[in-house]
């Protein structure tokens, strides 16, 4: 069968990548403990970060570029005046992005003030703006999510909510969307449920409740909010009842409505890379499916060897697994250098590979004249692993089997992670055995799809990347 070739760059308007989107309701200091779930969230997103908050009256943005403790000082969290928020994190891609692509979006329209914080990728956002533009619509960035702003400013309804709807309807995709009116937050999740979303409380010092949603629960844990629920796909919350005064707290309401019939479709590349391994994501705890995986792996590829290594820090959980599952010693043979940022994010190859190096030295002693077994999440170009194959064999390694704790990655999404496209991924193109000489490992193996669902808890899932098999109308539309 020929293989499809998928184009990320030939339906998207622009990047909208993997992000965290974090919002606070009637609770003190609402753009501080916004702060510190953003500072949780950092790996979502390195390149841009902000936050907009709400007095009741007025909007107040600060956003720029760089990580969560760059862009906010003191000063600037105390500017950030009221008990309701909503902030987020930007993924960083290859080339530049300019600070008027980061979030929140801050708009002055008809019904009065509105932010937006998206975490996620509408589809068919381009065909949208088209649209717009012919229309006389003027935009002032390059993401998907400004569409919204215009849709809602568009709209005849007399509600924020009622406009939201109407927009909703129009945008096909993934969104984790919170939205800041002056008084209320509204936090919706598309149908398919692919982006994850929580919603958790956080007891006040006066003893009032607050709220919190945030992409992961590992938010929560660090301002001391207790994790609730997710949001379920297709829902969308409204928190009304904000108190005008910064001081005085207010008893908020929150309504649940269903604003489309659920298709869930989770990202299961969540559980084997994106999220934090402590957060509850889609219900479960990252680490223990992480851990899963290995524990399929080792089911799945039985090998002979003195120890299991993980490539750190993406690998540890499965290496666990594996080891716990095979009764092979775990070894950590690489050690990681956690100063410097993820590698993928580097737009040339040579930066690229230049990075692993920065990030990733084994421990000679430990490896030297061993057969060993290292494991890692997955292969998107290949770069990572030739080149900590590379160190592995400089380092001594007798023998050296490759196992990643997932199906090869195929395929692009269109749903918020940043993978190139299908003409640089390596497994896309490559067969098993070509792939494995390009790394340069003495055995590769992958996960199998059956024991990636069955580790991750058996639901549906969206796993195009592994599988090509879209799951929204649009994309269908485009690759039947
Ligand atoms: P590569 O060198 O392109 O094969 O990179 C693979 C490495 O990048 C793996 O070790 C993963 O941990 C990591 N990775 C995979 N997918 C992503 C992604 N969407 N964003 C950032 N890093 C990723
Ligand atoms: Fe997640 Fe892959 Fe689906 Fe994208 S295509 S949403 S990364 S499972």
């Amino acid at each position: 069968m020929e293989k499809q070739i998928y184009q990320t760059s030939s339906f998207q308007s622009s990047w909208n990548e993997e992000c965290a989107v974090v919002g606070t309701y009637n609770v003190d200091h609402a753009a501080l403990k916004n702060y510190y779930a953003l500072f949780s969230m950092q790996h979502r997103g390195q390149e841009a970060s902000g936050i907009s908050s709400s007095d009741g009256k007025q909007i107040y943005t600060h956003k720029n570029k760089g990580l969560v403790t760059e862009v906010f000082n003191q000063q600037c969290l105390q500017n950030l005046i009221g008990r309701a928020s909503i902030g987020h994190n930007r993924y960083s891609t290859a080339g530049s992005a300019s600070l008027s692509d980061s979030q929140p979006l801050f708009a002055k329209y008809n019904l009065g003030e509105i932010a937006i914080a998206h975490n996620g990728n509408l589809t068919n956002a381009k065909d949208i703006r088209e649209h717009l533009i012919h229309n006389g619509a003027i935009f002032q960035s390059h993401i998907d999510t400004e569409n919204l702003i215009h849709l809602i400013a568009q709209d005849k309804a007399p509600n924020l909510k009622d406009r939201i709807i109407s927009a909703l309807k129009i945008i096909d995709g993934a969104y984790g969307l919170l939205f800041l009116s002056r008084t209320k937050l509204i936090a919706v999740r598309d149908r398919y449920g692919l982006r994850p979303l929580s919603l958790g409380k956080i007891i006040n010092a006066d003893g009032s409740i607050g709220y919190i949603v945030a992409s992961e629960s590992c938010a929560f844990d660090l301002i001391g909010a207790e994790y609730m629920r997710e949001i379920q796909p297709g829902e969308m919350l409204i928190f009304e009842g904000l108190a005008t005064s910064d001081k005085q707290s207010s008893i908020p309401r929150i309504t649940s409505l269903q604003i489309f019939k659920p298709n869930p479709h989770p990202c299961i590349f969540e559980y084997v890379y994106f999220a934090r391994p402590d957060s509850s994501v889609f219900s479960q705890n990252v680490y223990s499916v992480r851990k899963n995986l290995g524990r399929e792996l080792a089911r799945e590829h039985k090998i002979k060897a003195d120890m299991v290594i993980p490539v750190p820090d993406s690998g540890v959980a499965a290496a666990l697994g594996y080891a716990k599952e095979s009764g092979i010693d775990f070894e950590l043979g690489i050690i990681r250098n956690h100063y410097v940022g993820r590698t993928f994010i580097e737009p040339t190859q040579k930066a690229r590979e230049l990075k692993v190096r920065l990030k990733l030295n084994p421990i000679s002693n430990i490896i030297a004249n061993k057969d060993i077994i290292v494991i890692d999440d997955s292969i998107v170009r290949g770069t990572t692993s030739r080149q900590i194959i590379k160190i592995l064999r400089q380092a001594g390694a007798k023998k050296i089997h490759l196992l990643i704790s997932a199906p090869p990655t195929i395929a692009p999404c269109f749903y918020g992670v940043d993978t190139p496209d299908s003409k640089d991924l390596i497994c896309a193109n490559h067969s098993l055995e070509s792939v494995r000489e390009f790394i340069g490992a003495d055995s590769l193996g992958f996960l199998s799809l059956k024991a990636l669902n069955t580790a991750c808890g058996g639901k549906i899932f969206c796993q195009a990347c592994f599988d090509g098999n879209y799951i929204d109308d649009y994309t269908k539309s485009k690759y039947r």
